[in-house]
């Protein structure tokens, strides 16, 4: 029987980030209901961990302490690893339908949104997840450039990967080579001749996506100090009515408290300054060949229905820089045969299974995380959301609602790799890479020196495999 511990239910879960890991110890994990699992866990990258390892900024060390939580799943009874495989290359979504009972999309936002506006596509106007991408050591972004030598960068939006950006910006070079940014990126960072980071919020400090932690470390900066001008904190009827209700957000009450005291205390003369300004949005980046000015547009909060939108009040300002970071956020991208919500930019679904177009569900396909819901909340938010798709899983298994598919041998989907002549890394391939990271990071007091380049890693995995 099929979910027996002779015949487990094959699951192949892609996307090896914080969903797809919880997805996979919610499916390892025995449940009353007696259902075996076993998970093959497939990443594009050799590497696993997704945005812990790829997002999260260096400095934040204690957030990446989550990782030993996936560590001890890979280590689960069950558990397979199958990195550097990108499912629509080296497996058609169609592969995985032949050879596992279930399929389940953890693949997250891996695009950013733009901006739309003129000037966008100038050098020096950038994706802020590129810039992360980068100081992170992510291989795609191994050959980016980011010029530095200007003094003031620009940050356009007021959620947590604007923080990140704004923060790692300011860091002083102590404080960047004790952490795993990559090698590449210490240099430019640490000697970067950027004074002045403004970053603009499209709506009022009422509205900042921002949470408090996050606020609170720039005024706690050692090389930076936070500055916002009273009259930005002058709220309107609109936020001063939300603000003072009991049906306020209470991350966004402490958010204006923090930021009045910010705007109440003096810089000190710090060797920088970030600074937060708000109703401002990017209408033009200018330049010529490269960024040289923003025109920030000056905007009033209206309510529409129960949003409250920022509106052009026509009012103009610009500004010098040579660097912009558009951070407005991620958009899913579809994998090819998967139904897709392109106005969400998430897989269609409802509560993690997935819909064909006629809004059925389709049997054994199931998503999870961002690439379910949208990029939003924080890592553990994951967890709950994970559960919620697994447990309709689980819910399908008792119905008898299971897809059948056409080779369900673990074997099989090796030799099939094999065959199309591609390189997998396994968990103990992970291992290899970890280990020689860490190795190289030691003798500096660094948690890692990370690799940069695919080729680097599968030479490591390789021979761990031998
Ligand atoms: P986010 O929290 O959704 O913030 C996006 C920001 O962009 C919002 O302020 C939004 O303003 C603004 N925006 C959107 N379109 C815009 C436009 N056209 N012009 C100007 N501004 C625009 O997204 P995120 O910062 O990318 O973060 C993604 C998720 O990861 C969030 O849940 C975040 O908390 C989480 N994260 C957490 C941490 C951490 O815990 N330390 C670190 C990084 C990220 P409106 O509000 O007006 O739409």
């Amino acid at each position: 029987m099929i979910g027996s511990e002779e015949q487990p239910l094959r699951v192949a879960i892609v996307g090896a980030g914080p969903s797809g890991f919880y997805a996979a110890e919610d499916l390892l994990k025995g449940k009353e209901d007696g259902m075996v699992a076993e998970v093959d866990l497939y990443d594009r990258l050799p590497t696993p961990f997704g945005l812990v390892r790829g997002g999260v900024a260096p400095d934040h060390p204690k957030i990446k302490s989550v990782i030993k939580r996936y560590e001890k799943t890979a280590k689960m009874p069950g558990f397979r690893f199958f990195g550097n495989v990108t499912i629509g290359e080296a497996l058609k979504h169609e592969d995985l339908a032949a050879h596992y009972h279930a399929v389940i999309y953890t693949s997250g936002s891996e695009t950013d949104r733009k901006l739309g506006i003129p000037g966008e596509d100038l050098p020096g106007s950038h994706a802020a997840t590129e810039f992360v991408g980068w100081y992170n050591a992510h291989p795609d972004y191994a050959d980016h450039e980011f010029d530095l030598s200007t003094e003031r960068a620009v940050v356009i939006g007021n959620g947590n990967v604007a923080m990140d950006v704004a923060r790692m910006l300011a860091l002083p070079r102590e404080e960047l080579v004790g952490t795993d940014t990559a090698d590449h990126a210490i240099d430019p960072m640490a000697d970067s001749m950027i004074k002045e980071i403004v970053v603009f919020g499209r709506r009022g400090p009422a509205q900042a996506a921002f949470t408090n932690p996050e606020l609170r470390e720039l005024g706690e900066l050692t090389d930076a100090d936070c500055v916002v001008d009273a009259s930005d904190l002058e709220l309107d009827e609109i936020s001063e009515a939300y603000i003072t209700s009991d049906d306020a957000d209470p991350t966004h009450k402490r958010n204006v408290d923090v930021l009045r005291e910010y705007a109440a205390t003096e810089p000190s003369g710090k060797r920088k300054k970030v600074i937060l300004r708000f109703l401002s949005s990017p209408i033009e980046i200018k330049g010529d060949g490269k960024v040289e000015s923003i025109v920030i547009g000056k905007n009033r909060l209206v309510q529409d229905g129960a949003r409250v939108r920022a509106e052009d009040t026509g009012e103009r300002e610009e500004l010098e820089c040579g660097l912009v970071f558009r951070s407005v956020g991620y958009t899913g991208v579809p994998v090819p045969g998967v139904p897709f919500d392109e106005k969400r930019g998430t897989i269609a679904n409802e509560k993690g299974r997935v819909l064909a177009p006629d809004g059925k569900p389709i049997a054994g396909l199931y998503t999870a995380g961002w690439i379910k819901r949208g990029p939003s909340g924080v890592i553990g938010t994951n967890k709950k959301d994970a559960a919620e798709t697994v447990a309709m899983l689980r819910e399908d298994f008792a119905a008898g609602v299971v897809h059948e598919p056409a080779n369900p041998d673990p074997v099989a989907i090796e030799e099939l790799i094999a065959e199309r002549d591609h390189e997998a890394v396994t968990y103990a391939g992970w291992e290899a890479i970890d280990a020689a990271e860490t190795a190289a990071g030691e003798p500096h007091g660094r948690p890692r020196v990370k690799f940069v380049r695919i080729e680097e890693m599968l030479e490591h995995a390789k021979a761990a495999a031998k």
